[in-house]
C-alpha cells in the first residue's frame, strides 16, 4: 500500500548533564546533552523517529533547520523515497537555496541527519526489522542504491562497492548467528570525563572491570601533569593487558599534539582521538606519521562533516581508526559510503557513541559492518557511555562489555513519551522546575 509522509514534527530535548560533569572534556567543559528529535508521520499510521545529537545551546537552531527541510519531505511517497534513496538524499542535500548554508556540513547537515535517521527508522518499522537486519538482508545492489556517490567516485565507484559487498556474501549467516549470540565489542568512555575526581575515576574503573570491559578511554588535553596523573590511576586500576585510548577533543595545534603525546607514550595507548581541528586533514596526517613509531594511532570522525572529508582523511593516511558519527554525517546513506571507503583502505571503523542515543544508533551500523563488510572484530569496537539510555523505549543492552543486538523493529531511536514531556526545552516539567530552583536561567 502506498503511504505518504504527512507530517514532520521536531522537538528540542535537553538533559541537564552539566550539573554532574557527565560528558565533560577539554573543549566541552559543561555540556547539557541534547538532541533535535524528529517524528515523521506516514499516511498508513506508521511513525518514524530520528534525532541528531547536540550539547545544549544551539539545539533550537538545528530545530529551525529541520523545519526548513520539512517541505522537501511532506507529501512524498515513502515507497518512492526508499525505491531510489540515493536520489532522495541528493534532493534534500542539494536544494538550490538551502545548500548555500551548508553544503553538506554544519547545522543544515545535522538537520539532514535527524530527518534521514527518522526515515530509516520508519522504513525498518514498516519492514518489521531492526535496521542492522534491514541492511544485512539487502542485496549488494539494493544497499548501494541508497548511496549518493557524487564526489567520491575517485576512491570508490558503485560497481566497486557492489564487488566489495559480494566478496563478503559467504559466511554472512554464520557471522549473524555469532553476533546475535556473542554481541559486538564495546569500550568504555565514562570512566574518564575530565570533570571527574580521581576517586570517582578509580571507582568507575573498578566497576567497569567487574562488568567485563577490556577497553577504556580517558579525556586529556587540559593539563599535562593532570593527564599523567589520571592516566597513571587508570593504568594502575585496569592493568597493562587492557586497552587504553585517549581523547583530546580538538584541543591542540599540530606540533603541540605531537609533543604532548610524546609525553604520554609510556601509558601504552592505542589511539589519540581528535588531536586537533577536525578539518585539518594534513595536520592529522602529520600527527599520524609522528606517532607511528610509538604504536599510537590517530582516531577521528565524530565532527568530520561529510564523506568528502573522510575520503581525504583516508587518502592522506590521516587516521588509523575511522570514527563515523550517526548524527553528524547525513544519516545512514552517507555513513554506508564511509564504511565502504574505509574497507577499501583497510581502516577499521570504530563508531563514535555516547551523547544522547548515539549508542542506540551505532550498534546497528557496527553489526552490519561485521556481518556484511569487515567480517572481523580486529581493532574494531564501539564506544559505550552509560548516560541517558533510560529515556529510550528500547535502550542498548550491554553484556560482558559487549553490545547485544537489538531485535525490535527500527533504529532504536524512539524516546519515551514521558521523557519528551519532562525534558522538552524550555517548557518541559523538569526544565520548569530547574528554572524555578535557579539551577538554570530561563531563556529570553
Ligand atoms: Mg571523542
Amino acid at each position: 500500500m502506498e503511504a505518504k509522509i504527512v507530517k514532520v514534527d521536531v522537538k528540542d530535548v535537553r538533559f541537564p548533564t552539566s550539573l554532574t560533569g557527565d560528558g565533560s572534556d577539554a573543549m566541552h567543559t559543561d555540556p547539557d546533552y541534547s538532541c533535535a528529535y524528529v517524528i515523521l508521520t506516514s499516511s498508513d499510521g506508521t511513525l518514524g523517529y530520528g534525532l541528531t545529537f547536540t550539547i545544549g545551546k544551539g539545539t533550537e537552531v538545528v530545530v529551525t533547520a529541520v523545519k526548513a527541510l520539512a517541505p522537501l519531505i511532506v507529501g512524498k511517497v515513502v515507497q518512492d523515497i526508499f525505491g531510489d534513496f540515493a536520489k532522495f538524499w541528493r534532493d534534500i542535500t542539494s536544494d538550490s537555496q538551502l545548500r548555500w548554508i551548508g553544503p553538506e556540513k554544519g547545522v543544515i547537515h545535522l538537520a539532514t541527519a535527524a530527518v534521514i535517521n527518522a526515515l530509516w527508522d520508519l522504513w525498518a518499522r514498516m519492514e518489521g526489522k531492526p535496521i542492522w537486519k534491514l541492511l544485512v538482508d539487502m542485496t549488494p545492489e539494493q544497499l548501494v542504491s541508497t548511496i549518493d556517490f557524487r564526489y567520491i567516485t575517485d576512491v570508490i565507484t558503485k560497481e566497486e562497492a557492489i564487488e566489495l559487498l559480494k566478496k563478503k556474501e559467504d559466511g554472512k549467516k554464520e557471522r549473524e548467528a555469532k553476533l546475535v549470540h556473542d554481541g559486538y565489542p564495546a569500550y568504555c568512555t565514562s570512566v574518564g570525563w575530565i570533570g571527574y575526581s580521581d576517586e570517582k575515576i578509580k571507582e568507575l574503573c573498578k566497576q567497569k572491570l567487574k562488568e567485563s570491559f577490556t577497553a577504556f578511554k580517558a579525556k586529556v588535553g587540559q593539563n599535562l601533569q593532570n593527564d599523567k596523573r589520571r592516566l597513571s590511576i587508570i593504568r594502575k586500576e585496569i592493568g597493562n593487558d587492557n586497552l587504553l585510548m585517549v581523547d583530546a577533543n580538538q584541543k591542540w595545534d599540530v606540533k603541540e599534539a605531537i609533543d604532548w603525546m610524546k609525553e604520554l607514550t609510556n601509558f601504552n595507548l592505542l589511539w589519540i582521538e581528535e588531536p586537533t581541528s577536525p578539518d585539518d586533514i594534513l595536520g592529522h596526517a602529520a600527527i599520524s606519521k609522528a606517532l607511528k613509531p610509538y604504536g599510537i594511532g590517530v582516531a577521528t570522525g565524530e565532527q568530520c562533516q561529510n564523506r568528502v572529508m573522510f575520503k581525504q582523511m583516508l587518502q592522506a593516511e590521516a587516521l588509523q581508526f575511522c570514527q563515523i558519527d550517526s548524527c553528524r554525517l547525513g544519516g545512514i546513506n552517507e555513513i554506508l559510503s564511509v564504511y565502504l571507503m574505509a574497507a577499501k583502505y583497510s581502516v577499521p571503523v570504530c563508531p563514535h557513541a555516547g551523547g544522547v542515543g548515539l549508542c542506540e544508533l551505532v550498534q546497528h551500523l557496527a553489526a552490519w559492518d561485521y556481518i556484511s563488510v569487515s567480517g572481523s572484530f580486529d581493532k574494531r569496537m564501539v564506544e559505550y557511555v552509560e548516560h541517558l539510555h533510560e529515556h529510550f523505549e528500547t535502550p542498548v543492552t550491554i553484556r560482558k562489555g559487549r553490545y547485544m543486538l537489538p531485535l525490535r523493529p527500527g533504529y532504536s531511536t524512539k524516546m519515551k513519551d514521558k521523557t519528551i514531556e519532562d525534558y522538552q526545552y524550555p517548557d518541559g516539567n523538569v526544565w520548569k522546575e530547574m528554572f524555578e530552583e535557579g539551577k538554570f536561567t530561563k531563556p529570553l
